[in-house]
């Protein structure tokens, strides 16, 4: 490893960071530290997050892209402010290609309602992988049901990649999109996105990017993809809930009818008709979610002050770890690839004890993971189990948090050892 590289792999120091969330002080069922690992459901926000929260409501806030007064003045600048924001972060190439969304379901309904209805017919193909949410399987189910379009899958690997040999059979002329998760909420798994959107590319299909476990953990460049969509969710990078980021290239979005009908989203309504507005505005119908957007963008300053290759490295630190400690338990079952083909997510299985039961008994040691299909059960059918345990990292998590987790499982499998019936 070359010294610069070893030197920023010492010298990332989760402890920089925490003391900035607030949340991560908190004690549980009374003398438990938490130990947060539900990550890839969401994140913690930093003080620095909060704050832009406060800020805006105690300061700045007013409705924006209406007003002429100062506050609607300070509120549109701050919310333009944040899509260039998003755009720099993305590497995208003009402001029109950010719309705020709700959140990446948000974002791929979106596609699939206004791409998907004006592009696609009967018999047209939609590819998808084995291993998506169901924010990402539904929408393009709900299409071929409007459509006559058909379903098809990239097939996982026992170990949980994508058998990426498929594609020669599966992509064809009319594969007219392919959508698929850059990471698997589920395996960690991190698909081979460049080379997808390329094969996509070549038979004319477009490549839509279910960004949401991989943008808060991974540089994410639009440009160097290709991609044609991504959605993403703030609530997974440090930001509010209900804010969400569709990139589209400019030509593709200029093309799409406009999703949701309302204010904002035209250019002139008359009582039998209406134009639609220009970009991003078309696609934000109705009061956006100001205030939210604003802090994503302090969100963005904010993992951008630690940056995102340094969370990649930090996060495949705990995850080779979780991988050790787990592993030495026994009765756990890791599913997906190893610790180095994946992002900070590991999902797992223990003999003869429900998933949920483990996060409950986890709970009480006050960790916090997440036990079910994590909104993918095709995934977990794949494979053959009903529930797996979810543990998933974000760049405030500590090696001693994850040894942490190896010591909980081991007592709580002396809790289930089948005990020895006594002769009486
Ligand atoms: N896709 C993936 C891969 C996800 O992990 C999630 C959230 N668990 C979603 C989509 C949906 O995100 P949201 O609920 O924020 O819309």
């Amino acid at each position: 490893m070359p010294p610069g590289i070893l030197r920023s792999v010492m010298s990332f120091d989760p402890e920089n960071y925490r003391k900035d969330f607030p949340i991560l002080g908190r004690v549980i069922h009374g003398d438990r530290p938490l130990v947060y690992l539900d990550n890839a459901a969401s994140t913690q926000r930093p003080r620095q997050v909060l704050e832009s929260i406060v800020d805006t409501y105690e300061n700045h806030y007013a409705n924006v892209h209406r007003g002429i007064h100062q506050l609607a003045q300070d509120a549109d600048d701050r919310y333009e402010a944040a899509r260039e924001k998003v755009r720099a972060f993305l590497g995208a190439a003009a402001l029109e290609e950010i719309i705020f969304t709700s959140g990446t379901t948000g974002g791929i309904n979106l596609v699939a309602r206004c791409w998907g209805d004006a592009n696609l017919r009967e018999g047209d193909e939609i590819l998808l992988t084995e291993m998506e949410h169901h924010s990402n399987l539904v929408p393009w189910q709900q299409l071929a049901a409007r459509t006559g379009a058909v379903l098809r899958h990239i097939p996982l690997t026992d170990d949980g990649r994508l058998q990426l040999d498929a594609l020669e059979e599966l992509l064809g002329k009319k594969t007219k999109i392919v959508a698929f998760a850059a990471v698997s909420n589920v395996l960690g798994t991190i698909a081979p996105a460049k080379e997808i959107i390329r094969r996509a590319h070549e038979v004319g299909a477009v490549a839509l990017v279910d960004g949401a476990q991989s943008v808060p953990h991974q540089k994410t460049d639009v440009a160097e993809l290709d991609c044609d969509f991504l959605a993403l969710s703030g609530h997974k990078m440090l930001g509010p809930t209900g804010i969400g980021v569709l990139y589209g290239k400019r030509e593709l979005l200029a093309a799409m009818p406009p999703f949701l009908g309302g204010g904002s989203m035209i250019k002139e309504v008359h009582l039998d008709h209406f134009s639609p507005g220009e970009l991003p505005g078309k696609f934000e119908a109705g009061t956006p979610p100001i205030v939210p957007a604003i802090a994503l963008g302090a969100a963005i300053d904010y993992l951008a002050g630690v940056g995102l290759e340094a969370i990649q490295r930090h996060e495949r630190q705990l995850t080779i770890r979780a991988h050790e400690v787990l592993g030495r338990v026994a009765g756990v079952r890791i599913w997906g690839p190893a610790p180095e083909r994946k992002a900070g997510i590991v999902s797992f299985t223990m003999d003869r004890i429900h998933a949920h039961d483990v996060a409950q008994l986890l709970d009480r040691q006050g960790i916090a993971v997440r036990a079910g299909h994590h909104c993918a059960m095709p995934l977990h059918a794949r494979f053959g189990v009903s529930a797996t345990v979810r543990a998933s990292f974000y760049f405030y998590n500590t090696l001693e948090e994850v040894e942490k987790l190896g010591e909980a499982l081991e007592q709580l499998k002396d809790v289930f050892r089948p005990r020895k019936k006594v002769a009486k």
